[in-house]
């Protein structure tokens, strides 16, 4: 079965390195899954140069959302990101929820993102989960994207959520996967039952935090699992493109 596997390179990079990712990547990618990658921005115009008609799919990794038309020193719009060969965009990456300040909820970015598929990103933190309060934190985010003022200006056909527990991000834990299908289907039936249009065939979960070649083909087998989205291990042209290349 198609998945979606995901790379987020975050601050990472150099044009030497994506000379010799690519050269790489490109010779030993045999893959019938949605690849997507989302570099740093200053080098999406870079990876742009080595896509071919489906071989993999680029996105942004946060846009900024500017309140009612004003200036912004530093904001990108989703044109940009589309104008340089972007159809995915994260919204909400934990690395960034906490940096929003002016304009509150990074949900706000649903707003502008018009073209844009959303993957839209949750998870709970380390304590959340110790005291119990997975389920209550996960909704408290997923209410941002059910909230009707947050559609992007063109009404989305489907819902991408990456599920990605902040205390597994580059932790080298993960949940068990027992747990990882429960929180999946905890997600999609949330949304379908409070997305006043979207149904539980068109929500797409995610699972983020600490996936690797060694856990990869458990965790894109396991229930109600669509795909993944990589940090570290996306930094290695082997290892990721083994991910990439795996049969579900
Ligand atoms: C991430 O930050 O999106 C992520 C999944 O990181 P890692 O794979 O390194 O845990």
């Amino acid at each position: 079965m198609k998945k979606i596997i995901a790379a987020n390179w975050k601050n990472n990079g150099s044009k030497k390195f994506i000379k010799d990712y690519f050269d790489y990547f490109l010779k030993n990618l045999v893959s019938n899954n949605e690849i997507i990658i989302f570099p740093p921005d200053l080098y999406i115009d870079k990876l742009n140069h080595y896509r071919d008609k489906d071989n993999f799919n680029l996105g942004g990794q946060n846009m900024t959302y500017v309140c009612d038309d004003v200036t912004q020193t530093s904001g990108l719009s989703s044109d940009m990101f589309i104008d340089n060969g972007c159809n995915y965009i994260l919204v909400g990456h934990s690395e960034v929820r906490g940096q929003y300040t002016a304009c509150n909820e990074a949900a706000k970015s649903l707003y502008v993102s018009n073209d844009l598929q959303v993957i839209f990103c949750i998870g709970e933190s380390a304590d959340a989960k110790k005291n119990g309060n997975t389920q209550n934190v996960l909704i408290k985010q997923l209410e941002d994207l059910c909230k009707k003022g947050n559609y992007p200006k063109v009404n989305p056909k489907k819902v991408i959520v990456a599920y990605e527990p902040v205390w597994a991000i580059g932790t080298g834990n993960i949940p068990k996967i027992d747990d990882i299908s429960f929180i999946h289907r905890f997600i999609k039936t949330y949304v379908s039952e409070n997305h006043p249009f979207l149904k539980e065939k068109d929500i797409m979960v995610l699972y983020g935090g600490s996936v690797s070649l060694k856990n990869a083909q458990d965790i894109l087998s396991a229930r109600y699992v669509d795909g993944v989205l990589i940090g570290g291990a996306s930094l290695d042209a082997e290892e990721f493109t083994k991910i990439c290349n795996l049969k579900i």
